[in-house]
């Protein structure tokens, strides 16, 4: 008999799975619990079952977890792990503390990702499919046991793009928050997208409580589907109707995350273009320094990263420098997929 992956079931599953064998509906929710909140790994350690009950789970289901190919340590704290999923399907997590307290996973969500936007070594990847959602927040469980600590924030910013792979993103999330298991606020989840509209509309639809943020990256609309081939599909100007839809319609804002890339996306022109995008929409801005140099590209010098911030100013939104921890070990944004 092939046993059951009890992890792979949702908890309607789940509670189908407990009545077929003569247990109450409560079951599913208990193991739920036990994987989620007490982090158990084993049936012995679910200890509100019945001793039967757990012994008869040995017999026909199994708790699987992801195999660590690769555990790498940053000088500044941050953790990457390489995971496998299956062979020849490898995806990267990383974990990043922050000297304010906050300590935020960064988890992908797609075994490499479709977009292939010019700037970012995930898109050199070949795709190989969408993650389950358990296979999505065993990268978290992972992390929290090597590190030893829990985290504060979520991130689904590592490898794939989110809105492609909705449902399993979301049941995630909505695991996250739970208060019965990893009990997370809905503002310490975030989702990204380079912008797939119809996805962002069924966010919006759903009026999901979770910070969004969208990875804007050029301001102008005939040059941004140079850097990121999705805007030819879906262009800046629908991308900014859809998000002024999501900040008047959720009453939030929304981020705009912009990578610097100097001689590309920098500069005043581009700076007063994207000031009056954020003068048009709800947002914040992150601003993060290119990690990569593909093309020929360069990070930007401090000096020049500061000079583009204050170009900004007169947009009168916050803007945030995100750091980017995590280089030496091809941990930070865009790195994962780097060899290292
Ligand atoms: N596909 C989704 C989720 C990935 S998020 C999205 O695009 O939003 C990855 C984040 O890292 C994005 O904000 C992206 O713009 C940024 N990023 C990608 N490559 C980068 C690089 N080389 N340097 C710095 N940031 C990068």
């Amino acid at each position: 008999m092939t046993k059951t992956n009890l992890k792979s079931l949702s908890l309607p599953e789940l509670e189908n799975f407990f009545l077929s064998i003569g247990e109450k509906k409560y079951r599913a929710k208990q193991l739920y619990k036990g994987i989620y909140n007490n982090r158990n790994t084993d049936f012995s350690e679910f200890t509100d079952f019945s001793k039967s009950l757990r012994e008869a789970l040995v017999e026909i289901a199994y708790l699987p977890t992801l195999k660590i190919v690769k555990h790498l340590q940053s000088i500044d704290g941050t953790h990457k792990v390489s995971l496998e999923v299956a062979e020849d399907k490898i995806i990267e997590a990383v974990w990043i503390p922050s000297d304010l307290g906050r300590k935020t996973i960064c988890i992908s969500s797609q075994v490499g990702c479709t977009l292939s936007c010019a700037f970012c070594a995930t898109g050199t990847l070949d795709f190989k499919g969408n993650l389950k959602t358990w296979e999505i927040l065993e990268q978290i469980l992972i992390l929290e046991k090597i590190v030893g600590d829990k985290c504060t924030n979520v991130v689904f910013m590592g490898m794939g793009e989110p809105m492609h792979n909705y449902k399993n993103v979301m049941d995630a999330a909505h695991i996250l928050h739970d208060p019965e298991t990893f009990n997370l606020g809905a503002k310490r989840i975030t989702i990204s997208t380079a912008g797939v509209i119809p996805s962002i509309e069924r966010f919006i639809e759903e009026k999901q409580p979770y910070n969004f943020a969208i990875s804007l990256n050029h301001p102008d609309k005939l040059l941004r589907k140079e850097i990121m081939g999705i805007d030819s599909k879906f262009p800046l100007d629908d991308l900014l109707a859809t998000a002024r839809k999501f900040t008047k319609t959720l009453g939030r804002k929304i981020t705009f995350e912009y990578i610097m890339i100097p001689d590309v996306n920098m500069g005043e022109k581009n700076a007063s273009l994207l000031v009056k995008i954020a003068r048009s929409v709800n947002c914040k801005i992150n601003l993060i320094p290119l990690n990569t140099e593909f093309n020929g590209w360069r990070r930007p010098t401090e000096t020049e990263m500061i000079q583009f911030r204050d170009l900004l100013s007169p947009a009168n939104v916050p803007i945030m420098n995100r750091r980017s921890p995590g280089k030496d070990i091809h941990g930070a944004c865009g790195m994962l997929a780097l060899n290292g």
